[in-house]
């Protein structure tokens, strides 16, 4: 096998990266500073095929692999992180909103408008007292003839604001341990938004509290009764995306310092000039170029079958550990410049901060990845 880009595989990426560079770099600031702009984001998006990008043509959507998704969410987090990440996130939802109805008729009346992005959607699984330990969710639903009636709260929902369709995952029933995840439509009775949680960047994409008060849900938008398992495996897709991501911000960090510095003087020659710089810089690319070849193994792996739950936590771990790393660094070269509140770098190091976060934050990957190491000299 060799283990090297195709051209088609090759030119996915750098298409993305050229449309990113034009057309999302532009508004980025906009859109990190909280502007209402996902809706018009989504078609500028869908116009360029950047939306359904795991889903079947027949749906509407582009048929590509886990590795061609990848290489496009590198590209377009080369224009905003936030934006990608963004894309992506609906992107997921939709793909395993697809698999979930594939053999029911709702594949043909709900999925189509997600895959344009005319429909949005959201993730709720995180609540107040629950987020890295996701199995200890209280939120529940009952199942009555009528269908699940869901009480509870999630918090920190991404895309709440613009979403039409929420994934959520609740508990069977309150002393129940087992979950379901149940599509719930935004304007159900019973179920309201919160107000959106100003952050330090990323404000583009709402993120908001969800309350459920005895919410009806009909019996057929029961996506899974395996619904912590199936929330495990949609999170580890974001496992292979979001590193994608944080490699595309962190090569562009890179790119941006690279031009700063080339051209800012200091003591008569340009920053860039200084050994010491280029040496900080050469390791930082030698870095990204690894963790962008985790990510395209990882990515591969998903698309061959392999269960790749490990190594999709290393890809996390590794990846936006870089992009924070690799972020930082190049903000201190640009001195004050990179401190100012609307400078891209200080956008991309915030975002880098988000990456470490969500999806599982860099300890939990430590946590599943160690568990494995353990079971290697105690078998559980
Ligand atoms: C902008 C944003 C968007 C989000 N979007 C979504 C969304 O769309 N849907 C959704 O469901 N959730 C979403 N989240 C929530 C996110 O998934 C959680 O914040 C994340 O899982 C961490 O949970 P927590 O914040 O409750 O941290 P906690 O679980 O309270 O952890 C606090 C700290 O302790 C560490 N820690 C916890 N347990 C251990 C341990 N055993 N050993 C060592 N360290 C540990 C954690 O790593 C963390 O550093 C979003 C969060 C943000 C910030």
């Amino acid at each position: 096998m060799a283990i090297q880009l195709t051209p088609k595989e090759q030119g996915l990426f750098e298409e993305a990266k050229a449309f990113a560079l034009k057309n999302l770099a532009p508004i980025s600031a906009d859109f990190e500073n909280g502007n209402k702009l996902p809706k018009k984001v989504f078609e500028l998006l869908s116009h360029h095929g950047y939306c359904g990008l795991l889903i079947s043509q027949e749906l509407g959507g582009q048929g590509l692999n886990f590795l061609e998704s990848a290489l496009i969410y590198e590209g377009l987090a080369h224009g905003c992180g936030t934006i990608a990440f963004m894309l992506q996130l609906h992107n997921n939802i939709t793909y395993e909103i697809a698999t979930y109805y594939a053999t029911s008729e709702a594949v043909n009346t709900l999925v189509p408008d997600m895959v344009t992005g005319k429909k949005l959607t959201a993730f709720a699984l995180t609540e107040e007292s629950s987020g890295s330990d996701a199995a200890s969710i209280q939120s529940y639903a009952e199942q009555k003839e009528d269908g699940y009636h869901i009480h509870g709260k999630k918090s920190w929902i991404a895309n709440a604001l613009d979403a039409d369709y929420f994934n959520v995952i609740v508990k069977k029933e309150s002393s129940n341990r087992d979950m379901l995840m149940l599509l719930v439509e935004k304007d159900t009775a019973g179920f309201t938004i919160g107000e959106n949680k100003p952050r330090m960047g990323g404000n583009g994409l709402s993120c908001c509290d969800l309350t459920f008060h005895d919410c009806l849900v009909p019996k057929d938008r029961l996506l899974s009764e395996n619904g912590f398992k199936e929330a495990l495996r949609a999170i580890d897709v974001a496992r292979i995306f979001v590193p994608a991501i944080a490699i595309g911000i962190a090569s562009r960090a890179i790119d941006m310092t690279v031009t700063y510095l080339g051209k800012r003087i200091a003591f008569n020659k340009p920053i860039i000039s200084n050994q010491g710089v280029k040496w900080a810089l050469a390791q930082l690319s030698a870095e990204v170029e690894a963790g962008r070849w985790l990510v395209y193994h990882t990515a591969s792996l998903m698309d061959s079958g392999d269960t790749v739950a490990i190594k999709a936590a290393m890809n996390k771990l590794f990846a936006v550990d870089l992009a924070m790393k690799v972020t930082t660094q190049c903000l201190q070269l640009f001195g004050a410049n990179g401190y100012h509140k609307h400078s891209a770098i200080g956008r991309y190091m915030t975002f880098a901060k988000l990456l470490q976060i969500i999806d599982g934050t860099s300890e939990i990957q430590k946590i599943v990845i160690g568990r494995a190491l353990e079971r290697k000299v105690r078998p559980s």
